[in-house]
């Protein structure tokens, strides 16, 4: 009974919830239930610990600065999360991320006074100290970039080199003072502020667009810094969460650079989606572009057997996720059937789609992975591309001098007739045009997703 309000069997439990949290994130049915048992998970071992720790310095002060510190992060981070539209995820995610690599850089600066000597608990705190300010920093710079207050990236002359020059530096310096086993505060100090400047220099001449995929590197840095602090301490959960958090952060990286055909370093010193088309310049593609009304679309879909839809950002931007599943049923209910088609890196963060869709209880069932569907399109007489663009455009397969070559895209060129509903000819994304727009099968739909969808689904229901 005793073992059971042991804070080892507390750290246990909590550890076995974070790796089933994580597994089931990894499907969109079970996603918001993983979601919880791991924030059920976090919550026991923040309290086991604050409750069953016993150690030298714990009195009743310490108790009151924990109580005032969780109600304010709690407050603020729910009213946050609260507020958040789903379009500004990871501006949340960078923020939250960057609050976590702060409090790992914060450990160290507190910590190093307490281990001089012992070099490797001083190789653990500097380690994680320096991973957690750039990830800090990093991210801070990310947070900006994506709400638009930092707009264009920053380079440098040479800035590749030079920044790998003072990464090289920080790391001189760190085996300097972990070998030399000085005490100077002077030290910690200094590698500190050399880290977070490093994090700002790293992040800065990343394009905006590029953000998501650095947010998920950082995300692993800050699981990588909380791992050593996990270790510094012995406490195992820390060293657990920190590493599940590490690996899923790296996997998830290489996921997305996957999923879009690019190499890691191509993110981080490429120039993706910059000075290829500039919005209105007017088009390169020869041809020209059909434009469809909503009750020209409707007629098409009222008398299709199948009809797959393409959600892409705009669905998102337009906050159409309800719109879009209204017409699903109506669809059906006038013995059409109705798919989606989801591509891995559709929207503006991984599984953006199956959340978006989520929210509104569309069947999982319905949404098809890119794989999967692609043989379809051949079958399918209507497909109606939603606020996409990147992921159906040819140029992924056809055009080698293109930024997206390579990538695997959703084949709804095969389709027999193309749909495609966004505002205007401005590109997506990766800032290129779209010769799918100038397909002979292929029609747009120039509106706001919600309203066209509303559009749409008003002139069905009148047929
Ligand atoms: P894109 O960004 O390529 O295209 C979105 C399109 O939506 C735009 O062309 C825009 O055209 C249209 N749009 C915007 N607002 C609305 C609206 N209110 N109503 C209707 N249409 C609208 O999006 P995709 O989803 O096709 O591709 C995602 C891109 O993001 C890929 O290049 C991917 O590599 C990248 N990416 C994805 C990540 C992820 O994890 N999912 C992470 C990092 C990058 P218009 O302005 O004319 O309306």
């Amino acid at each position: 009974m005793e073992y059971i309000f042991s804070l080892e069997f507390i750290y246990i439990i909590a550890s076995v919830t974070y790796i089933l949290g994580l597994k089931m994130l990894g499907h969109p049915e079970t996603a918001r239930k993983g979601n919880l048992i791991a924030a059920a998970g976090m919550t026991l071992a923040i309290l086991g610990t604050i409750f069953l720790y016993k150690g030298e310095h714990v009195n009743s002060t310490i108790y009151i600065l924990i109580a005032v510190a969780i109600l304010i992060g709690t407050i603020i981070g729910w009213m946050i999360a609260k507020k958040v539209a789903m379009t500004k995820m990871p501006e949340l995610v960078s923020l939250f991320n960057g609050m976590g690599g702060a409090s790992a850089a914060l450990i160290g600066l507190i910590e190093f006074h307490h281990y001089t000597g012992d070099k490797l608990s001083v190789f653990t705190i500097i380690a994680g100290m320096v991973i957690g300010s750039i990830s800090f920093s990093g991210s801070m710079v990310a947070w900006a970039k994506l709400n638009g207050t930092m707009n264009k990236p920053i380079r440098l002359p040479k800035y590749n080199i030079l920044n790998n020059v003072f990464f090289l530096l920080i790391l001189a310096f760190a085996a300097y003072v972990i070998l030399s086993g000085s005490d100077s505060q002077l030290y910690i100090y200094l590698l500190f502020f050399a880290a977070l400047a490093y994090g700002i220099l790293f992040v800065i001449p990343i394009g905006g667009a590029d953000m998501p995929v650095v947010i998920s590197l950082l995300n692993s840095f800050t699981g990588l810094a909380a791992a050593f602090g996990g270790f510094l301490y012995g406490n195992m959960v820390m060293l657990t969460g920190g590493i599940l958090v590490g690996s899923a952060g790296t996997i998830l990286t290489f996921a997305m650079c996957k999923a879009m055909n690019r190499p890691l370093s191509n993110v981080i010193f490429g120039a993706f989606g910059e000075g290829a088309v500039a919005a209105g310049t007017g088009s390169t593609i020869k041809g020209s572009i059909k434009e469809a009304s909503a009750s020209d679309v409707a007629i098409l879909m009222n008398y299709a057997k199948k009809v797959i839809i393409v959600p892409g950002y705009g669905l998102a931007v337009a906050q159409a996720q309800h719109a879009i599943h209204e017409l699903e049923q109506l669809l059906e209910s006038k013995g059409v059937e109705v798919k989606y088609a989801i591509h891995p890196v559709a929207g503006r963060m991984p599984g953006h789609m199956n959340v978006l869709l989520a929210e509104t209880n569309v069947e999982y069932d319905k949404l098809a992975e890119m794989d999967d569907v692609n043989p379809e399109f051949q079958s399918t007489d209507v497909v109606f591309v939603v606020g996409a663009n990147d992921v159906v455009n040819p140029a992924a397969h056809n055009d080698p001098t293109s930024p997206i070559y390579g990538m695997p895209i959703l084949d709804v060129e095969n389709a027999k007739q193309i749909i495609i509903n966004k505002r205007s000819m401005k590109p997506g994304y990766a800032g290129i045009e779209n010769e799918l727009f100038y397909n002979n099968k292929a029609s747009m739909l120039f509106g706001d997703a919600k309203k066209m969808i509303q559009a749409l689904i008003n002139e069905l229901k009148n047929m």
